[in-house]
């Protein structure tokens, strides 16, 4: 998909961490992080000891902060909607199985209707 203004094919995963979120400005090098291939002028970052850690000046994302924005756009992970899927799959095996018991049962009882006697009719005046 694109556009004169969105290419998606800059958008990537990187191959190693960035030194620092552009959301959260964290350091999490076991997070997956995407790289929009967006350069923004981003801020300086400073250590506890004022120490100059570095610049964020290309949007890249680490996958919680994208994870917590894809939930406010109702967008839901693989893992949940797999979970979700088997679930579902549970709880219609189980009616499968309350249904056949139903059938079961209907059968008995149409079969029992169908060899009772007549009942006498009143007779006329
Ligand atoms: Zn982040």
């Amino acid at each position: 998909m694109s556009s004169d203004t969105f290419d998606a094919s800059k958008i990537k995963l990187t191959g190693a961490a960035p030194s620092a979120c552009s959301s959260c400005y964290g350091q999490y090098p076991e997070r997956l992080h995407i790289d929009f291939g967006a350069a923004f002028d981003g801020p300086v970052l400073f250590g506890k000891d004022g120490a100059t850690l570095g610049q964020v000046d290309e949007l890249i994302i680490c996958d919680e902060c994208l994870r917590a924005g894809a939930d406010l756009l109702g967008l839901r992970s693989q893992g949940d909607l797999e979970a979700q899927v088997a679930t579902l799959d549970a709880h219609a095996m189980t009616l499968a199985e309350k249904l056949a018991g139903a059938m079961v049962y209907i059968r008995k009882i149409e079969d029992a209707f169908a060899v009772r006697p007549e009942a006498p009719r009143p007779k006329k005046r």
